[in-house]
């Protein structure tokens, strides 16, 4: 990896700081002049200063002032309104096509159900890899199980991710869904999305990408790769804050998709409170219940932010910043017997990197008690997690050298 940087050392923080164009926005969030180390914004991103006063704008003006007025307007539409927002900037997903809505988990259950339930006969397996989130992984058994179909599983090396050519194995005229993640929880491994795609569309099934660790640190085309579905969150790379409702995108040729969890809110008519249920037209019938208007307040001012950048920039800083952990790593901690759980080619990485030594539990306990911190994922993976736009490149360094002198006092 070169650096766009003058530094005599390639590896010198205060140079790529300077060199960042980007640099000065990490001054908007909320503890950026504390000592701490952040590595698990790709976990629950810090929150903006500008959302403190977006939150008590809208307790005392909107929810106070305008009470249940409020509903018709601006929160009814709401989910949309965001929806397509975050669809403009981070997902390349015209508008009518994303939502908010539940938990990344129940959305997915609603997504994945509704995709099998149209399967056409003969088509009862759905396809995932082994080392997809548990969530997804415990979903896609139970919906085969409610539905008596079969799981096909993509057996994937934890270090690195599913392959185009692993996915055309596995995938065939018996597959109703594949199901996969963008970038790999773990490994961070980014997985090519786009020939994914296109090769599981040509065999007749549907994809489903999860794009919890993509959304607001990869930049996609989500129309132009010919999606199916998508889910993904919003609490890491959009900073929606702990437990911020997850988005939905469904391409507007599946609109016609029945939803399991059919609700007032997904009715065409919800204050007809009428006999039957009668979906709504486009993407709004994917909604099941009252949507978490509250909760969608954080996320909005990243959006916003990633807006004012451009999901190119935010990426282009986030290569910057794994490659630059990656060095580090390199230079500080392989001699201690750490290695690298995560792609090398930046081209196949998303926003983080893992490291692995059979001691990195004990590891990132002590970190945290220096304000170091880490997340810990088995076997033997302290994960950097890089949220771009509220990471320096010093933060990145004094991290790796608080890993480096944690790991030599134990040795
Ligand atoms: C974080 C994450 C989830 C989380 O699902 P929740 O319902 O929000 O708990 C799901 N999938 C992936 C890939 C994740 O990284």
């Amino acid at each position: 990896m070169t650096y766009d940087t003058p530094a005599a050392s390639p590896l010198d923080p205060a140079a790529l700081d300077a060199a960042d164009p980007l640099a000065d926005l990490r001054q908007r969030f909320v503890g950026a002049e504390s000592d701490l180390v952040y590595f698990d914004g790709n976990s629950l991103g810090r929150p903006l200063r500008a959302t403190a006063d977006r939150a008590r704008e809208f307790v005392e003006s909107e929810w106070g002032g305008r009470l249940i007025r409020g509903w018709e307007e601006r929160w009814y539409d709401q989910p949309l309104v965001l929806g397509d927002e975050i669809g403009r900037v981070c997902l390349g997903a015209a508008p009518g096509q994303t939502f908010v809505g539940d938990s990344t988990t129940v959305l997915l259950y609603k997504l994945i159900r509704a995709a099998v339930d149209a399967a056409p006969a003969g088509r009862d397996e759905i396809v995932i890899d082994t080392d997809n989130f548990p969530t997804d992984r415990y979903l896609v058994e139970g919906i085969a199980a409610e539905r008596g179909m079969t799981v096909r599983w993509l057996e994937v090396d934890p270090a690195s991710g599913v392959s185009l050519s692993a996915t055309q194995r596995a995938v065939g005229e018996k597959t109703a869904l594949v199901v996969l993640s963008h970038v790999a929880y773990r490994s961070g491994h980014l997985a090519p999305a786009r020939e994914i795609s296109e090769s599981v569309r040509d065999s007749g099934a549907m994809v489903l990408w999860d794009l919890c660790h993509s959304a607001g640190s990869v930049p996609m085309e989500l129309d132009e790769w010919g999606v199916d579905l998508a889910v993904g969150c919003t609490y890491k790379y959009l900073n929606g804050g702990p437990g911020s409702p997850a988005f939905a995108y469904v391409a507007e040729r599946h609109h016609g998709l029945r939803q399991p969890i059919q609700g007032w809110k997904g009715h065409a008519d919800p204050f007809l409170m009428g006999p039957g249920y009668t979906p709504a037209q486009g993407v709004r019938r994917f909604i099941s219940g009252t949507p978490p208007i509250t909760a969608m307040l954080g996320l909005q001012d990243m959006v916003a932010l990633i807006d004012e950048v451009g999901m190119e920039a935010v990426r282009a800083k986030s290569v910057q910043l794994t490659s630059y952990a990656v060095d580090l790593a390199d230079e500080l901690l392989s001699g201690l017997g750490v290695t690298l759980a995560s792609p090398r080619d930046p081209e196949q990485r998303g926003g983080h990197v893992t490291l692995r030594h059979d001691r990195m539990r004990d590891v990132v306990a002590r970190l945290w008690e220096r304000d170091v911190i880490p997340d810990y994922r088995d076997p033997g993976g302290l994960r950097i997690g890089l949220s771009p736009l509220s990471t320096s490149f010093e933060e990145v360094r004094r991290g790796v050298e608080a890993i480096a002198e944690v790991l030599g006092s134990m040795a």
